[in-house]
């Protein structure tokens, strides 16, 4: 298994990802438990990311690996176009009791994207079936991190993953991102400068009148573009604005839902509740692709109801509640439950947080932010080749035993909930290492 000839790697064009470099210089991972992935030689390595963000009760459950064996033997796949299966049903209504009290409907998807796309399109359709078909405008913000589909990157806010692909959606604005306000560097949970940013949306408002706006997209926690989180007070402010205009709000909640932030949802932690949320990752503990949105009973209702109600929402996947992804998910939050997971996340935020702000002195280090079992560690760009050091970082991590997530020059933690706390002073102490030795 270790063996892998130089032409095996060709055919398979990797996400993300530069492909020469890699190819170059191969980072592999064969197996996994618990913590840990291991490599095909069969070294450990600790996992601070959950995979990408996803893998929130660990790597290889057995509790979720028999539910997927089971119901593979079971009944492979089943459509959910006017027909449906029992574990579908289920599923949705287990999500229900964990989402925020009132948005109990829920739209399954394959993935994160799909999640954000669904969620746009359901928006803009509920305003339609209100017989409001001129709210149309989507609002995104910078720094926002949606996904890969037209929608997502639409509303989106990262160049690289914009500019090359063509006019994207048209009638999208941005909110400005909320990082870099004065007075916020090392801010340990919510920083507290900068709620007034949520008042762009007033402003976006009195431009085009709130008649032309269906609804507004953030993340809680903005994760990929290097953990940015929210000030104090800003989703509360960004609420009171979509409720004075009848704007819907959306939180993408693919990173932050599922115990992340020590509660099941973001919304719940804050107490802001959106009108939908989308969810992907955490939902199955990653095990198989799925996604989500959970939607108000209002939005649900128009569409059910509305003056200019269709027949029904024209949208859905093939893999729209596929019977394997709904026996992991079932399994996964299983485990989440029984295990209190999303509990222990809470009660080692503290930990976690002392933790990585002790790399206050680390070399390179300008900034770090931390939320839930979250952290970025933002780096002072080598100034001949911005994001160098945070890619040797990585690397030298990765040769260390440590798997760590970098965006530009930001490294981004995000460990399984089921970490020890002698784990987090791993991940801590490999980093400062690491840092030590990068130039
Ligand atoms: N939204 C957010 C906030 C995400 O972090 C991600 C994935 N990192 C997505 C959407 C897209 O999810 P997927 O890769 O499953 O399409």
């Amino acid at each position: 298994m270790a063996d892998i000839r130089a032409n095996d790697l060709d055919a398979f064009w990797m996400p993300f990802t530069p492909n020469r470099r890699f190819k170059a210089q191969p980072r592999m991972l064969a197996r996994a438990e618990g913590m840990h992935y291991a490599t095909p030689e069969g070294r450990q390595v600790l996992d601070a990311t959950s995979g990408l963000w996803c893998v929130n009760a660990g790597h290889n459950r057995p509790r979720i690996v028999e539910a997927i064996r089971r119901q593979a033997g079971e009944m492979d796949y089943a459509p959910s176009f006017n027909m449906g299966h029992p574990a579908a049903f289920a599923f949705a209504s287990r999500i229900a009791q964990i989402t925020p009290p009132g948005l109990d409907r829920i739209f399954f998807t394959g993935s994160g994207s799909e999640s954000v796309d669904t969620a746009l399109k359901i928006a803009l359709a509920y305003h339609r079936a209100r017989g409001k078909g001129t709210k149309t405008r989507l609002i995104g913000r910078e720094r926002g991190y949606h996904g890969v589909g037209f929608g997502g990157i639409s509303v989106g806010g990262i160049p690289k993953n914009r500019m090359y692909f063509g006019s994207l959606l048209t009638g999208v604005d941005h909110l400005p991102h909320t990082h870099g306000v004065a007075g916020n560097l090392f801010s340990q949970g919510l920083p507290k400068n900068g709620a007034e940013l949520a008042d762009a949306l007033e402003g976006i408002v009195a431009l085009h009148d709130a008649s032309n706006i269906a609804a507004v997209i953030v993340e809680p926690v903005a994760g990929s573009t290097g953990v940015l989180v929210p000030p104090e007070g800003y989703l509360q402010r960004l609420r009171a604005i979509c409720d004075r205009h009848d704007i819907l709000l959306i939180f993408d909640e693919v990173i932050t839902g599922f115990g992340r932030v020590g509660a099941a949802f973001a919304a719940e932690r804050f107490g802001v509740t959106p009108d939908m949320i989308c969810m992907a990752k955490g939902l199955t503990n990653a095990a198989v692709p799925a996604g989500a949105v959970a939607a108000s009973e209002g939005v649900y209702q128009a569409m059910m109801d509305g003056a200019d109600a269709p027949i029904e929402l024209f949208h859905g996947y093939t893999y729209s509640a596929h019977p394997l992804a709904c026996a992991a998910g079932m399994a996964a939050l299983e485990v989440y439950q029984e295990e209190g997971l999303f509990a222990r996340a809470l009660e080692m935020e503290p930990y976690w947080r002392a933790a990585v702000h002790s790399l206050k002195d680390a070399r390179h280090v300008v900034d770090i932010r931390d939320f839930g079992l979250i952290a970025g560690i933002e780096l002072e760009p080598r100034p001949d080749a911005p994001t160098a050091r945070a890619l040797a970082a990585f690397e030298t991590a990765f040769d260390q035993g440590l798997l760590i997530r970098v965006t530009g020059d930001i490294i981004a933690l995000s460990p399984p909930l089921i970490i020890e706390k002698s784990q987090v002073d791993q991940v801590v102490e490999t980093i400062r290492a690491v840092l030590s030795g990068v130039d």
